[in-house]
């Protein structure tokens, strides 16, 4: 089946759970997919199906690009604290009447033995990680270096997908990208004597190996408090995503006359 009279599905995407669902759903002849990333990502894998990379310009400029696209549906894929994106995405759809899905990977579920607090932002973070421990694991992307500063009597570790530059002498800066292990993270804590760590609450399993260390090392985790998913239909699963687009196609399919 070409492209025509099939079913167009935009993900919006930047995430490996929104490149997992544009994988199951190109394999299927009755839909032709479409993922949006917002940059060039330095991701070897990417999703299969169509693929286009920039931001839309805002809410309008998304609506414009949807009223072209003309898909069935929308899937919100983005990582849980890409609030801007979808926001407008969910401006957009509701502008056009289109139906929109938040796929919002699963929150990590508190245990007994779990020191977690939680904060709004990350100028708490580092004030309450700092008042626990002097040697701070921070992995939560990009920090502005002069919060670092703030505290010249503390060691920073700084994880980030792309390396940080110009940090000042008290942070060293690692790249590393998820699917992160146990047994690595545990090394990583306890080779540079962590106290504390800062992390966003991303939810899912790609990151959650240094909760699971900071677990086992019974280490305080100071988390960036999660924001609320937008409003409307939300699944945690690929499977529930892909029901939900079974569901709207057979709800659009019109009646067989018999
Ligand atoms: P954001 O603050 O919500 O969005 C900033 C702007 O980037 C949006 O207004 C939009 O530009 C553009 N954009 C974001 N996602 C896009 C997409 N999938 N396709 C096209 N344009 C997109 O998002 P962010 O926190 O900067 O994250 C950027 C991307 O990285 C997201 O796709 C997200 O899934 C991924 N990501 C984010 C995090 C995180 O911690 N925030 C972690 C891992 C991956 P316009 O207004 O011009 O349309």
């Amino acid at each position: 089946m070409a492209g025509e009279g099939r079913n167009k599905i935009l993900i919006l995407g930047g995430t490996g759970e929104a490149r997992r669902l544009a994988d199951m759903l190109a394999a299927r002849k009755d839909l032709e997919v479409v993922s949006s990333l917002a940059g060039r990502t330095s991701d070897p894998e990417l999703p299969a199906g169509e693929v286009r990379t920039g931001g839309f310009g805002g809410a309008d400029g998304l609506a414009a690009y949807l009223s072209e696209l003309r898909p069935v549906a929308v899937v919100d894929a983005t990582h849980p604290y890409a609030e801007l994106m979808s926001r407008n995405a969910r401006r957009a759809c509701a502008a056009l009447g289109i139906p929109r899905l938040r796929y919002d990977r699963a929150p990590w579920v508190r245990q007994a033995e779990d020191n977690w607090t939680e904060v709004r932002d990350i100028e708490a973070a580092m004030a309450d990680a700092a008042a626990r421990g002097r040697r701070i694991f921070v992995a939560v992307g990009r920090v502005p270096a002069a919060l670092f500063e703030v505290y010249p009597d503390h060691w920073f570790l700084v994880r980030s997908v792309e390396r940080l530059g110009d940090m000042p002498e008290n942070v060293r800066c690692i790249a590393g990208k998820g699917p992160f292990r146990l047994a690595d993270e545990l090394e990583l804590l306890d080779g540079h004597r962590i106290d504390v760590i800062v992390s966003k609450a991303s939810g899912g399993g790609s990151v959650f190996a240094k909760i699971e260390a900071a677990r086992a090392m019974k280490l305080p985790v100071v988390l960036l408090r999660r924001p609320d998913p937008p409003p409307g239909p939300l699944v945690h699963r690929a499977d529930e995503a892909v029901a939900w687009i079974d569901q709207l196609l057979g709800e659009r399919r019109p009646e067989r006359n018999t």
